[in-house]
């Protein structure tokens, strides 16, 4: 919680209603460059707890960049201007913005920092290691040391595309109020990989849920939208700021889901796309030779809601389709079409598969 005074982030000042660009100091580059996190502060009038906003710990994932681009500029990208989402005279806390963690690895369009390593496995870092251990744990030691919540953006890698949807673990009751709060349709548990932003601030007391919206090395609209409308929703569960929040009149919380995957390799024509419900036996894909003939079909092996699916053509035997989680048609339909003010019908989905297999 912070109080109605000044919000100190490492020596930073921000006064109440204030905004304060800063930065995480990650030392020097191959050209005796400075290199660092750009860190953006807002701080509410009123006190209340400390929300981080995280993205691009994976540089190829830019949905979450954008999103919070948005959140702290509005749409017309000026901040303190009309079309804001937040008005800071009205919020109580503190937002600490980190719009893009590996900046290094956006430039490069890759997912890992430029030693080929994933942060999202080293955290809570090393002082004194490499230099990814060292991004780790400049985020961590600051962020998340300081934060009550932390919010995780990230897209699909980039051959696949995911159906805006939160990760969380199950047993974790403060992150799970996160993440019924942030309003998608579908909640998938996963205590998230040793090492991972999510499950290392959540160990550290910091719960912390994990957004996957669409696809990397994108803006894409309806992925932004979703995390958008996810964050601000989760800033009105926690006290945050008050909104009408707009839930789907079903939630399905899935233990895990399942992949169809290619048994044989060529190029595939989905037939699908995220979102889709599709019934057992149903063609969601076809596999082609060079020539484009078809040589397999790739069968639904269950009825549900496609979440995840590939969007590289060039498959293998055994890659991953589509991930399908079980659902009825009707209750899709349903969770697409209706609203709810009040707390969504909520349904358990168990299968035999986790979706960490992929
Ligand atoms: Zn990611």
């Amino acid at each position: 919680m912070t109080g109605r005074g000044n919000f100190n982030f490492l020596g930073v000042e921000v006064e109440p209603g204030g905004r304060v660009k800063t930065q995480l100091e990650l030392g020097e580059g191959p050209a005796g460059n400075d290199r660092n996190i750009p860190v953006y502060i807002m701080n509410g009038e009123k006190p209340g707890p400390v929300l981080a906003l995280v993205a691009g710990v994976h540089g190829d994932e830019l949905n979450g960049v954008s999103v919070v681009h948005h959140l702290i500029h509005g749409d017309d990208h000026i901040a303190g201007t009309d079309d804001d989402f937040i008005s800071l005279s009205e919020m109580s806390g503190t937002l600490i913005c980190v719009p893009v963690v590996n900046i290094e690895g956006m430039l490069l369009q890759q997912r890992e920092a430029p030693d080929n390593r994933d942060i999202n496995r080293l955290f809570p870092g090393k002082v004194g290691g490499n230099q990814s251990q060292r991004i780790a744990h400049e985020l961590f030691a600051s962020v998340v040391k300081n934060s009550d919540y932390l919010i995780d953006l990230h897209s699909a890698p980039q051959s696949r595309t995911n159906l805006p949807h939160i990760r969380a673990d199950f047993d974790n009751s403060e992150a799970m109020t996160l993440a019924r709060s942030f309003g998608t349709r579908i909640i998938l548990h996963s205590k998230g990989p040793e090492g991972s932003l999510r499950k290392e601030a959540t160990n550290a007391g910091t719960p912390a849920i994990l957004l996957e919206a669409g696809s990397a090395h994108r803006f894409e609209l309806e992925a932004v939208h979703s995390g958008i409308e996810g964050v601000l929703n989760v800033m009105s569960g926690i006290g945050m700021i008050t909104r009408d929040t707009r839930m789907p009149a079903v939630r399905m919380l899935v233990r895990r889901s399942k992949w169809a995957r290619a048994e044989g390799g060529g190029l595939l024509h989905s037939m699908v796309s995220p979102g889709d419900h599709v019934t057992k036996g149903d063609v969601i894909a076809h596999v082609t030779d060079p020539f484009g003939a078809s040589t397999q079909t790739v069968v639904s092996p269950r009825t549900g809601i496609i979440i995840g699916l590939a969007v590289n053509p060039l498959v293998r035997t055994g890659d991953p389709i589509a991930n399908i989680v079980l659902c009825s048609k009707s209750r899709w339909k349903r969770s697409q079409e209706e609203h709810t003010s009040l707390d969504p019908e909520e349904e358990e989905v168990v299968d035999e598969e986790s979706l960490d297999d992929a």
